[in-house]
């Protein structure tokens, strides 16, 4: 079986080559750049640029899968400022255009791509003890950024796809996802990351610095489970998307005391000014149990352990 993986050097990506290959695949990468921390394993590494139409016929052979995961994308810091709205979308959709009009034209059965809960409506996700993230509560459509935007537009363009030209789409929306080998410094770190780094580089009896003041709510997914959850999506049958989460839903001062408890450091929060999204947001995973019979084997913690590990690691080593 062979497999293309676009945005093979980012941090889902690159994981999934991995798992790809662990399982016998042939796979092609495609990113603008290879993978951080880590060589590639991929069989081919196509460093490119797929706002280009013509690689992105270039690398889709047919018969080949697609898990289209390419991005431009970052935390709250890069995704909610603002001030990177244009060049998101465009580059976004632009990848997306191109993909589906690839896989058209090179008659590919299945492609995957990777949708966001940051599509769900910002009018469902006031209270940060009760946010609703069901598949169906999508529209009428708010998403509280520009990203969610486009994330929505893509969706409907692999389903018309789907419809009009008979590709087999599988979507995923993803609800944070983290553990080892992602972005934890630089501004496009996402919050689990940066509350690695932060406690990390705080001395015992420090201040740690919040966004906000602290409680809102989010979920957190460790990467190997949203691995499993690909696959069972890609094996399935069902084409509508679903979320891949995890219910256990924490506020940001949570987060930080379990850290902290990992970390064995007790640091005094101090909530500061600064982009936050909504006030809360969970998946609700309903729909994926009853269709792929999926859901998260561990808790939020134990995904944390082996996270704070390698973050305190790359912090010690100096690494900029
Ligand atoms: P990431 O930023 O680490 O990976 C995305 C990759 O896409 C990057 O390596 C980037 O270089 C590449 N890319 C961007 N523009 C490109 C272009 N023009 N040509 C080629 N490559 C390009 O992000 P990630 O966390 O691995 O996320 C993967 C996908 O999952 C993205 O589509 C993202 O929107 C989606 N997602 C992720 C999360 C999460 O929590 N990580 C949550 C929701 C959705």
């Amino acid at each position: 079986m062979e497999a293309l993986v676009c945005g093979a050097g980012g941090f889902i990506g690159h994981h999934l080559v991995k798992r790809l290959k662990r399982e016998g695949w042939f796979v092609r990468g495609v990113d603008l750049k290879y993978p951080e921390f880590e060589e590639t394993l991929a069989d081919d590494f196509v460093i490119g640029d797929l706002r280009d139409a013509s690689l992105c016929r270039d690398l889709v052979k047919p018969g080949c899968r697609v898990f289209q995961l390419a991005a431009d994308m970052g935390g709250a810091g890069y995704v909610f400022s603002g001030e990177n709205d244009a060049v998101i979308m465009h580059n976004s959709a632009t990848i997306n255009l191109n993909m589906l009009e690839a896989c058209r034209l090179k008659g590919i059965g299945k492609i995957f791509f990777s949708s966001s809960a940051c599509i769900y409506p910002a009018y469902n996700q006031q209270d940060p003890d009760n946010p609703v993230c069901s598949e169906d509560s999508a529209y009428p459509a708010q998403p509280d950024s520009e990203y969610g935007w486009e994330k929505l537009f893509s969706e409907r363009m692999y389903f018309a796809y789907a419809r009009n030209f008979g590709l087999d789409v599988r979507i995923a929306r993803f609800h944070n996802i983290f553990g080892p080998l992602g972005t934890w410094q630089g501004g496009r770190e996402k919050a689990p990351a940066a509350m690695c780094r932060k406690i990390a580089a705080a001395d015992d009896g420090g201040e740690l610095e919040i966004w906000g003041d602290g409680e809102q709510t989010r979920s957190f997914l460790y990467i190997d489970e949203c691995l499993d959850g690909i696959f069972k999506l890609m094996a399935s049958n069902w084409s509508g998307p679903v979320n891949i989460g995890s219910e256990e839903m924490v506020s940001i001062n949570q987060l930080a005391e379990m850290v902290m408890a990992i970390a064995g450091k007790k640091l005094r929060i101090v909530h500061v000014d600064g982009p936050q999204g909504v006030r809360g947001r969970t998946s609700d995973n309903r729909l994926i149990e009853a269709k792929l019979f999926w859901k998260p084997q561990q808790s939020l913690e134990n995904g944390l352990v082996p996270t704070y590990a390698w973050i305190a690691e790359q912090w010690k080593a100096g690494r900029k």
